[in-house]
């Protein structure tokens, strides 16, 4: 089959809910991507984050391999014995006492609005189905029907109402506004839920003073502030907790994506347990979470990113990366956000759409992803070389002249 059938083939069979790049990749291997032909890319999107340990990482490909052939899924009807060790680790090198595992980032997310508005109204004493959920424009948490209904991407909410109540939407970096929302409706708001660095609206940082100020409001408010840590966490902005940048500490956070280095999908909710003791038996589940596959797959991703120092390569390689972009000076670009090797370059006007250069770099064997019509995100696996990033600099510096 060529390029042609398998799109044809999407085409008639595959709900159109995406609109890929039209390649058609077939394996993988640390910071390359093979299609059918055998052409090479230099994967500069890493699904996402999710393979920030880069493709195929033979250490967590032993272990998926490993535990496969030994014990995939108990449920936690039964207890296995990959769980307490998991959640162990997990714990201490995140620095929270407790750890809640589901599957994908979305159910990470549902779980900590559900941690929040239960700490509401047990430890805070919220009126009952009174209590809030500030959340900000431009977020991206997910994709369930409670999640979407906070969004304001409209393509993302448009025909999916009714939307569950309680979370109002607050310009992401005004602190002016949060502290006023804060000042009328403070007894109702159980948290501030808020991604340290905003991926999917095209790598948005916030001011410096920002998580700071969100931060104290908390405080003075009695609120949890929550992280979600799935895309800017496990090393991605050059730190395992991208918000600790900004010299704070979230009382929770999600983290998933990179948590199993894109071999399965693995997601979790971390707090202490102030917070996760409002969940007993019976209150929250899932069938997959904490399976031991998923956790033995995501302990040899944890090891990964420890032991070959992910983090400090991210913020190493981003720097070099950034400022490769910045020296080519090219007018087509209006500005290079981004903290790690997670880069939003943004095209000015007159540049056209971001989605043709991504076409075109495709062409010269890269593949990154536009985002919000005029910003290319560049986010590669972070076990990248210098060189390659030189080359690939090379290639993206000819598509933009
Ligand atoms: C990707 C992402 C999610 C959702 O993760 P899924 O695994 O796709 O459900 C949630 N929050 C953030 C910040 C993300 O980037």
């Amino acid at each position: 089959m060529e390029t042609q059938d398998y799109l044809a083939l999407e085409d008639r069979y595959a709900a159109h809910n995406y609109a890929p790049l039209d390649v058609i990749l077939h394996r993988a291997e640390g910071v390359y991507v093979y299609d059918i032909q055998g052409k090479r890319y230099l994967d500069c999107l890493a699904a996402y984050s999710a393979v920030n340990q880069g493709h195929q990482h033979p250490r967590i490909l032993q272990a998926l391999r490993e535990q496969a052939g030994t014990l995939a899924l108990t449920s936690r009807a039964f207890r296995n014995d990959r769980f307490g060790p998991f959640c162990k680790k997990l714990s201490e090198l995140l620095g929270y006492a407790k750890v809640l595992m589901m599957n994908t980032g979305a159910e990470a997310v549902e779980t900590a609005i559900k941690a929040a508005r239960k700490w509401g109204y047990e430890i805070k004493g919220i009126p009952e189905d009174q209590a809030l959920i500030l959340v900000f424009e431009g977020n991206f948490h997910g994709r369930t029907t409670t999640i979407v209904g906070f969004s304001t991407d409209e393509d993302a909410r448009r025909g999916f109402g009714p939307f569950t109540p309680g979370f109002p939407v607050l310009p992401y970096g005004s602190l002016a506004e949060v502290e006023a929302f804060f000042e009328k409706n403070g007894p109702r708001v159980a948290a501030v839920l808020i991604e340290p660095i905003q991926g999917e609206a095209g790598v948005i940082l916030p001011p410096k003073d920002f998580l700071p100020g969100l931060r104290r409001l908390c405080d003075q408010h009695q609120a949890l502030l929550i992280c979600d840590e799935i895309q800017s966490g496990l090393g991605r902005a050059g730190e395992l907790l991208a918000h600790r940048a900004f010299g704070i500490r979230a009382d929770a956070v999600t983290i998933g994506k990179a948590l199993s280095g894109g071999l399965y999908p693995v997601s979790a909710f971390l707090a202490d347990q102030e917070i996760m003791q409002v969940f007993t038996p019976g209150t929250h589940g899932s069938t997959y979470g904490g399976n031991p596959l998923a956790c033995a797959v995501a302990e040899a991703a944890l090891d990964v990113l420890v032991d070959e120092d992910l983090c400090a390569r991210s913020k190493t390689l981003g720097a070099h990366f950034h400022q490769g972009l910045l020296a080519q000076g090219s007018p087509k670009v209006k500005e290079v956000r981004g903290m790690g090797l997670w880069i939003g370059l943004q095209l000015s006007e007159d540049a056209g759409p971001a989605r043709p250069y991504c076409e075109a770099l495709r062409e010269r064997g890269i593949l990154a992803k536009d985002t919000h019509g005029h910003t290319i995100r560049f986010a590669p696996p972070l076990v990248i070389t210098k060189e390659q990033i030189d080359q690939a600099l090379v290639q993206i510096g000819e598509v933009l002249t």
